[in-house]
């Protein structure tokens, strides 16, 4: 069989219809028009070998992520994800990885009926980068800069992330599900919202300094897992705080609301089948504490920095 050339490769695997838009992958670029009274959320996100995936892992669910961790961005932007963009250096042109790739992609693209209008591919070290386009009512995207003093700060708590064993972990890790359902319903609800995709602790943190406010948390209402539980008890403590606080690619909502709607978002997130849960409370200045079982302050460790 003849090589397969870039655009025989682009053809095959990643073009699609994309009745949305008004044009979509083959010419220089693609066009879209957003729904009236509606603005455009847009946003890019690059997964890099070696650095957010090891060599080896399975193609299917990276282009499950590659796309999710973009999902995640329009749900903690309230936003319906609409059009994506994928941008793509491949060591190789190999069809049967390419293929698991492209399936993991759509299949979650499909799901949440995001149309791929265009990209770039090239050959180099693996590195995949998407680009997302969703739409949101004009002036209504949630953004970190909405926190209020008074209000709650609630984290969603998965039964993915509570599961006991390593594969379970390790399914969490790569086939993360976006909680845009979430995102859109907390569009009425929430004041602040983010994703936690560089850990709780580092996260919470944009919200706090976006919203010039700080936060006190409760470790005890903190969503773990039975192993960080287990953990926590004895030995293995720091571990365990080092995870929940500060463990990264969980791509779960961190969003904070007025106490009045504490029951709309119970009644929410029960619809929807998440599990939501309220960890602690935004206060005046701009500390941000953790208390422990005892009441006493847990020394912070630090968020995930690809640069420290
Ligand atoms: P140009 O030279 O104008 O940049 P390309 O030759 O790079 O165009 O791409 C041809 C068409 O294929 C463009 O519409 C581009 O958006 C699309 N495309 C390229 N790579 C991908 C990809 N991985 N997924 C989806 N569309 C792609
Ligand atoms: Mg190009």
């Amino acid at each position: 069989m003849a090589a397969l050339t870039e655009f025989d490769l682009i053809d095959r695997y990643f073009r699609r219809p994309s009745p949305s838009a008004i044009l979509g992958v083959g010419d220089d670029a693609a066009i879209i028009a957003p729904a009236a009274g509606c603005d455009l959320a847009v946003s890019v996100d690059m997964l890099v070998e070696g650095r957010h995936f090891s060599a080896g892992v399975d193609p299917r669910s990276l282009g499950h992520k590659a796309l999710a961790v973009n999902l995640s961005d329009m749900a903690a932007m309230g936003a319906t994800p609409r059009w994506a963009l994928l941008a793509g250096a491949l060591p190789e042109a190999n069809p049967a990885w390419i293929e698991a790739f492209a399936g993991g992609f759509f299949a979650l693209a499909d799901e949440y009926r995001v149309e791929l209008i265009g990209g770039d591919t090239t050959r180099g070290p693996l590195n995949l980068s998407v680009t997302i386009l969703g739409e949101v009512p004009h002036a209504c995207g949630l953004r970190r800069s909405g926190a209020r003093t008074g209000a709650l700060a609630h984290q969603q708590g998965t039964i993915e992330l509570s599961a006991e064993e390593l594969a379970s972990c390790l399914r969490a890790l790569m086939w993360p599900q976006p909680r845009v359902r979430l995102g859109l319903r907390l569009r009425q609800l929430a004041s602040a919202a983010i994703d936690i995709s560089d850990g709780l602790v580092g996260d919470l943190a944009h919200i706090l300094q976006s919203s010039a406010v700080g936060a006190e948390i409760a470790l005890a209402s903190l969503p773990r897992s039975q192993a960080a539980r287990r953990l926590l008890a004895g030995d293995g403590r720091a571990v365990a705080l080092q995870c929940m606080l500060a463990g990264g690619d969980d791509y779960e909502l961190c969003f904070t609301s007025a106490a009045v709607h504490d029951r709309s978002i119970a009644a929410a997130a029960l619809e929807l089948g998440v599990a939501v849960c309220r960890v602690g409370t935004i206060v005046d200045g701009d500390a941000l504490v953790v208390r422990d079982e005892s009441g006493a302050q847990v020394a912070l460790p630090r968020g995930f920095d690809h640069f420290a």
